[in-house]
């Protein structure tokens, strides 16, 4: 099965390189994900992205989470850099906390569904439905080169050498989280149909890290909703004892309970395996609320966006915390993640609190909090100086304000809002 999974993903890139060169992206918009939280709850578009989330999502009732084993960019990405840690005789441990499932739920909630669904109810007016299969344009919100070579490395390759397997899908994937429920439900899944030896060779091939040979003896089945279908497992049971079945959801869950979706003490502790892990589940009390607001911290700032953001939070205080690493490493990012974590959230104050006074037009109180945005902020960005132009032009501080403006200008090009500064600086007399 491995061959048509590499295949899956060739197949699927050479689409996306040809859509790209031949039809120059005129027929189908961005094919993301979110596209089905901001674009259709959103806005009531339904594009290309929203279509494929909707595929996905009842395409996964029936045969699980197999978009994220069989067709995900970044799932393969990750698998190669596991591949060539061992083929480098690196053999990463994989990190198990609780953040594995609060992490991704927390980041699809917060920034997806809740303020779409919360837009949905409360402009229905804004709201209508129409297609628009090459809306919106695919590079107008991709990251720059640094910002997408970052990410690639970081979520790519880096928490998997400091995570173990699939650190970004485990810890971080919001797309993923929203498979989950699907995944639970749904008829195909990795069965046990044939005696087991116990030799956990599943366990060790499955790429998500999930210990197959204790749920298929415990519950006849996989049950874990990271599960992608690869098939991997089965592959490699050297007993032919797994298959993928068809079995009716109402037959699969007559005896389940809701305690045997949670975590199992039992799980990765045989001696054949529990070296490849290490569980930092007694420490999840401070790992959960500190990964969560160094994210939040740093999440929009540098212009890093959310996959980034909680990727490199996911490491650092995972790393922290885990005490296989040396005291001096971890003491030193905890200080370095606390001073980064305030730094970033004065920023973050400064600019709620400058923003909400120019808005209600006490540009005096205002103009202190853009001047620390300014002063500490180490990228140059062009709208804090516009907002002080106009500031410092209502304070009748001409000079100052057409400094801010000259400096607006110069950082950014072509930008509509600079016309009400145009207007501005044009009709005053500057003394300059
Ligand atoms: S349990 Fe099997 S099918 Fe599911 S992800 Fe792991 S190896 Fe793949
Ligand atoms: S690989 Fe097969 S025999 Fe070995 S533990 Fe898994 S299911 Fe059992």
């Amino acid at each position: 099965m491995q061959k048509y999974r590499i295949l899956s993903f060739i197949i699927v890139h050479i689409l996306m390189f040809i859509h790209v060169v031949w039809a120059k992206d005129a027929v189908v918009g961005s094919f993301d994900f979110q596209e089905f939280f901001d674009r259709f709850l959103g806005q009531g578009v339904l594009n290309a992205g929203s279509i494929m989330v909707i595929l996905a999502f009842f395409l996964t009732l029936i045969f699980g989470r197999f978009f994220c084993g069989w067709l995900c960019h970044f799932g393969v990405v990750q698998e190669f850099a596991w591949w060539v840690f061992q083929k480098l005789g690196i053999k990463p441990k994989t990190i198990n906390s609780r953040l594995i499932t609060f992490l991704p739920l927390f980041i699809l909630f917060n920034f997806y569904i809740i303020p779409n669904v919360s837009h949905f109810f409360t402009s229905q007016s804004n709201w209508s439905l129409s297609l628009n299969m090459s809306y919106p344009d695919v590079w107008t919100f991709l990251p720059g080169v640094v910002i997408g070579s970052l990410t690639f490395i970081v979520d790519g390759f880096l928490i998997v050498y400091l995570l173990g397997k699939k650190g970004f899908c485990r810890y971080v994937c919001p797309w993923g989280a929203f498979l989950k429920f699907p995944t639970v439900l749904s008829t195909f899944k990795v069965r046990k149909t044939g005696d087991c030896t116990n030799c956990n060779s599943c366990t060790v091939a499955c790429p998500i890290a999930i210990d197959v040979s204790y749920e298929i003896n415990k519950f006849e089945k996989v049950i874990n909703s990271n599960c992608t279908s690869c098939m991997k497992c089965i592959d490699d049971c050297p007993e032919d004892s797994l298959s993928y079945k068809f079995l009716s959801p109402i037959k699969d869950f007559e005896k389940a309970a809701i305690s045997d979706f949670s975590y199992s003490k039992k799980s990765y502790i045989n001696s054949k395996i529990k070296n490849l892990y290490k569980s930092l589940r007694s420490k999840d009390f401070f790992i959960i609320p500190f990964c969560i607001l160094f994210g939040l911290s740093l999440d929009g700032l540098y212009h890093i966006g959310h996959m980034l953001s909680f990727g490199i939070a996911a490491i650092v205080i995972l790393v922290t915390f885990n005490n296989e690493y040396s005291s001096k490493l971890r003491l030193f990012l905890l200080v370095f993640g606390l001073t980064f974590s305030l730094f970033n959230v004065s920023l973050k104050y400064s600019k709620s609190q400058g923003v909400t006074y120019y808005e209600n037009n006490n540009y005096r109180k205002a103009v202190p909090y853009f001047n620390y945005i300014i002063d500490y902020y180490p990228l140059e960005i062009g709208k804090y100086h516009a907002y002080l132009s106009v500031c410092y032009y209502q304070l009748n501080e001409i000079d100052k304000g057409y400094e801010h403006y000259i400096k607006a200008k110069s950082i950014i090009k072509d930008d509509y809002k600079l016309n009400t500064l145009d207007d501005l600086y044009s009709s005053k007399k500057v003394t300059q």
